[in-house]
């Protein structure tokens, strides 16, 4: 029975979830890993997540003034993002942003019908029907599209956030310093000095810290974790003492390959082991 009194605890079953204290069912979200509470297929706080990606695009697009479109070139400007790479060329600016939405207004309205709403506002309006419809909206592919369009908006008024070099200790995925903060508005200090995984959300308190951290994770990661991809520097860092030339003649000779930039660290440090004769720094077991 389903008791709607009941706080319900949502375990996953074999449909989506279902409550172990009562009969009550809910979807699983199509937006994040969890259950919806209900039978729709996405929860209120992932439409408020959907709706505030194009919230922050018509802010940006409101900060955006005429005379940004130099600021790239501005040598004065030198405190300020560069425009993004498409501007180079005098591509990316909001007009394409305003084209990329209309894109998407176009083929939602195939299947929704025509609406005279502007492109944000009739997108923000849809994000139930696209959660709904996710082969007629190619629903992953929106969501990814809109936030590299965010990206861009961002660039356009000077807001990237700054990458830093390292990746995530934690979940390997970029980490970066912000200038604006999740809603688009900027920080009126600027660049926040603390660094920010994009991928787990771990932030850390500067970039001393940060840096310390991966350092940390570096020391153990190669015996811990075989299957991290790794890039050449990142591997070089791992194994200090190993001479540029070894590297070079791995690769040369084809016993280091990488796929896609990357390096599987178990390989790394199966070839490292190779060498364990004239390197004694690291305690390496076997010998290969
Ligand atoms: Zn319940
Ligand atoms: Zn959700
Ligand atoms: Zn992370």
């Amino acid at each position: 029975m389903i008791d709607p009194t009941c706080i319900h605890t949502w375990t996953p079953d074999a449909d989506a979830y279902a409550c172990s204290s009562c009969d009550a069912t809910s979807a699983a979200c199509v937006a994040h890993d969890g259950p919806t509470g209900s039978s729709l297929l996405i929860c209120e706080g992932c439409i408020a997540r959907e709706r505030t990606v194009l919230d922050v695009i018509d802010l940006h697009l409101d900060q955006w003034d005429e005379r940004d479109r130099n600021r790239g070139r501005s040598p004065a400007a030198f405190t300020l993002v560069p425009m993004a790479q498409a501007r180079e060329d005098g591509e990316g600016g909001p007009e394409d942003i305003h084209a990329a939405l209309l894109g998407w207004v176009a083929r939602w309205t195939e299947h929704t019908g025509a609406s005279g709403q502007g492109a944000s506002d009739y997108l923000r309006g849809h994000i139930m029907w696209a959660a709904h419809n996710r082969e007629a909206s190619s629903w992953e592919e929106y969501r990814r599209s809109v936030r590299s369009i965010r990206a861009a908006a961002r660039s356009l008024v000077g807001l990237a956030p700054e990458r830093l070099a390292d990746r995530c200790p934690h979940c390997r995925a970029l980490v970066v310093r912000d200038r604006c903060d999740a809603e688009g508005r900027p920080h009126p200090d600027g660049l926040q000095d603390e660094p920010r995984c994009v991928g787990c959300g771990t932030v850390w308190p500067n970039v001393e810290r940060f840096t310390l951290a991966v350092h940390e994770r570096i020391e153990t990661l190669p015996e811990d974790m075989p299957d991290t991809w790794v890039t050449l520097a990142e591997a070089k860092r791992f194994f200090p003492d190993v001479p540029a030339v070894s590297w070079r003649v791995w690769r040369f000779r084809g016993r280091l390959r990488a796929q896609d930039g990357y390096y599987r660290l178990g390989d790394v440090v199966a070839l490292v082991n190779t060498r364990t004769t004239v390197s004694v720094s690291r305690p390496m077991s076997a010998t290969v």
